[in-house]
């Protein structure tokens, strides 16, 4: 679709920073293509890529895309959405199908082990609903497993794999791919006894269709790429994160955030109120994809 295409341009302007600085390769990146349009096949008035936010207000937690208009909706936790989940298209995935109301928010990294606890604190004082791409190289996901499991075994928190210490992945070998996405997985699954698989963001953005293969050989079918970055990957301003959340959280947005600085953890609050003002709801990857 190219509505879909043409939001690749917005695209290259999101992962500024340190680890996310993939922007312009993550551009031109093969992407999408198929698996994209495919979703948007959906009846939906394919969304333009319009900067402004567009306030939703009267949505009901089923007005998200049903293009199986018999399932059953699948609550995955009591806590959470009931939501009539639609089919994972094929091939990577840069927002979430359909019209409705959702924020996917996901977050990454985990350099600074303070930055995982405050924002799992926030989401359990809160209820928001997050993705995790954790590399479990970062000390951090240990020292926090206590406070996080509940939240992960109650699916309000969904963990995704982000290989284990960030490497580009198109730069390794066959078996150094496999490697970094399966000891990483081999982590979530002893740390936190959950199983990421089908989903995995390649660090910057970048994969390739031998990356994509070679990830789907070990179930990790989905690459998950975003549309709406809060680009604190390297260290911004509390107001500059605000900003960039005033800008990218948007309806059917996959958005990114990062675990690595302090300065989001001033301004939960804030961000909590854009979702709110919005009509926004927060979900996980799991509470809208049947896998
Ligand atoms: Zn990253």
């Amino acid at each position: 679709m190219s509505a879909v295409v043409g939001r690749r341009v917005a695209l290259g302007m999101l992962g500024a920073g340190i680890l996310g600085g993939g922007a312009a390769l993550f551009a031109v990146q093969r992407a999408s293509g198929p698996a994209v349009g495919a979703v948007t096949a959906t009846p939906v008035a394919a969304v333009t890529p319009t900067p402004a936010p567009t306030p939703t207000p009267t949505l009901s937690p089923t007005a998200a895309p049903s293009p199986e208009p018999s399932t059953t909706p699948t609550p995955t936790s009591s806590a959470g959405p009931v939501l009539e989940k639609v089919p994972l298209p094929g091939g990577s995935i840069t927002e979430l199908p359909g019209e409705g109301n959702l924020l996917a928010w996901t977050v990454d990294d985990g350099s600074n082990g303070e930055v995982i606890r405050l924002y799992t604190e926030f989401a359990a004082a809160t209820g928001t609903r997050l993705t995790y791409f954790l590399n479990g190289a970062y000390g951090g996901w240990a020292d926090n497993a206590e406070l996080l499991r509940p939240l992960v075994q109650s699916g309000q928190i969904q963990l995704g794999n982000h290989t284990f210490d960030h490497a580009d992945l198109t730069s390794l070998s066959d078996s150094g791919v496999i490697d970094q996405l399966q000891r990483n997985h081999d982590f979530i699954e002893a740390t936190y006894g959950v199983d990421a698989r089908p989903y995995f963001r390649p660090p910057y953005g970048y994969h390739d269709d031998r990356v994509d293969a070679l990830a789907a050989s070990i179930g990790y079918t989905c690459p998950v790429l975003w549309y709406g970055s809060l680009s604190d990957s390297g260290l911004i301003t509390p107001e500059q994160v605000v900003g960039f959340a005033e800008r990218w959280f948007l309806p059917q947005h996959i958005v990114i955030g990062h675990l690595n600085f302090l300065p989001v953890t001033e301004v939960f609050g804030r961000l909590g109120e854009i979702v709110a003002e919005r009509g926004l709801q927060t979900v996980t990857l799991d509470d809208v994809f049947a896998k």
